[in-house]
């Protein structure tokens, strides 16, 4: 199979080994990642190791123990190589990355992550368009342990610094933001945040590494939600941290503090899932620009949030910043109230109703942003306070013209009654 040689020799070189060839483009790491000759055998994915123990030579392999890393059986809390060519695999897709951590959800990640970097006394700054679990995170387990968490606008970069006290420790990122998408200057905000001496994590669901280098524009930790691209079936729940040295080694250490561990069953499925992320996000993508396009020209809509989009809110710093979009965005009604939204969410017969995003299947939630903001309005200033009837979908892989007729039906239905 011509696997690089170090690899096929059982080195076991472990979390912290280099990158695949740097030369190969995405598309090629997302094919050839992770699958060293030692994890898969003769076959082309590595089997499903299930393991609790693992087993040793005699006592005195026991009494030499094993290096905490990736790529040594020593117990199966710490995976076997099911996993470690899942982690493996996200490592060589995230540029600057030395090693991934594998939690069991998208949420579990980012505690794992901001329970890896804060302590008691510490501040923690949060993007107010943060996935909303993570703000009732903060709010509960952290503020429980003793971590303030203060919630600042995205798009204040001017007023970003005044932010930090002598006890901020971290800042957490999203861009886009959660439902409403606005997209944030990363490398400004990360750059900030270094030079504060905090920590920058950001949630790097919506852009994968294919999309957002988060390392490379100055992010300390990037965390990802597996659940949606690279699952992709929705079918698993899985979530993962990626840093450099002395981060990975923290986010490690915490995580095995915490017991977390992911079922080799489910690695090979986010593995499978990983094979294809790269051309159901092109096609995804192409898609939700397309259906964003015809949104913009609808009368219904006040706004089309997507900023694949040109001339949608945060188009310029995506095509700054991002290398990639995928098929999740937002649009808001123009006046209507909930009772119209909802007769339209209830017309679409190819959007299935329902939280998440990243299937192939195409979704739809409403939402009302303005219910948690603290630090930032929603509506926009500037926008008719009437506008704020929030829609959001997830582009899945049926034909465009399908969707679009879905849609088109659905607003009939919606000012029908
Ligand atoms: C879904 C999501 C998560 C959480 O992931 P789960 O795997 O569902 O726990 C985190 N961040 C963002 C931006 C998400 O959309």
């Amino acid at each position: 199979m011509g696997r690089r040689p170090g690899h096929a020799q059982g080195t076991g070189a472990g979390g912290l080994s280099a990158p695949d060839d740097p030369k190969h483009r995405p598309a090629t790491r997302l094919v050839e990642a992770g699958r060293r000759k030692e994890w898969t055998g003769s076959v082309v994915n590595p089997p499903v190791w299930r393991a609790s123990t693992h087993l040793y030579e005699d006592s005195a392999d026991l009494a030499k123990g094993r290096p905490n890393e990736d790529g040594h059986f020593y117990y199966g809390r710490r995976g076997s190589p099911t996993q470690w060519s899942l982690a493996e695999a996200l490592t060589e897709l995230e540029p600057g990355a030395e090693g991934t951590v594998l939690y069991p959800s998208g949420v579990a990640a980012i505690a794992g992550a901001l329970l890896a970097v804060l302590k008691s006394g510490d501040v923690l700054l949060m993007t107010d368009n943060a996935y909303e679990p993570s703000r009732v995170m903060a709010k509960s387990l952290l503020a429980d342990l003793g971590v303030e968490v203060r919630f600042f606008d995205p798009l204040d970069r001017e007023g970003f610094p005044a932010a930090f006290c002598e006890r901020t420790a971290a800042v957490l990122l999203e861009s886009p933001g959660s439902l409403t998408m606005e997209v944030c200057d990363i490398p400004a905000l990360a750059a900030i945040a270094r030079e504060k001496g905090a920590v920058s994590l950001l949630d790097n669901t919506w852009a994968s590494p294919l999309g957002f280098a988060a390392l490379g524009h100055g992010c300390d930790i990037s965390i990802m939600s597996l659940t949606k691209h690279v699952g992709g079936h929705s079918d698993l729940m899985m979530g993962s941290a990626a840093a450099a040295g002395s981060h990975y080694r923290k986010l490690r250490i915490k995580a095995q503090a915490l017991g977390t561990v992911v079922s080799p069953d489910d690695a090979a499925l986010a593995l499978r899932g990983l094979r294809t992320m790269g051309v159901r996000l092109d096609r995804s993508t192409a898609t939700a620009l397309r259906l964003a396009e015809w949104l913009a020209g609808r009368d219904e809509v006040a706004h089309v949030l997507c900023p694949m989009l040109p001339g949608a809110p945060g188009h310029e710093l995506w095509r700054r910043d991002f290398t990639g979009g995928c098929g999740l965005f937002s649009f808001v009604l123009k006046g209507r109230d909930a009772a119209a939204r909802a007769r339209f969410v209830d017309a679409l017969d190819l959007f299935g109703i329902g939280y998440s995003w990243g299937g192939f299947e195409s979704l739809v939630v409403p939402f009302d942003a303005g219910r948690v903001r603290t630090a930032s309005a929603w509506p926009p200033a500037g926008w008719g306070v009437e506008d704020r009837l929030g829609i959001r979908l997830s582009i899945g892989l049926e034909a465009a013209e399908d969707l679009m007729g879905d849609l088109d039906k659905a607003f009939a239905a919606m000012d029908a009654a």
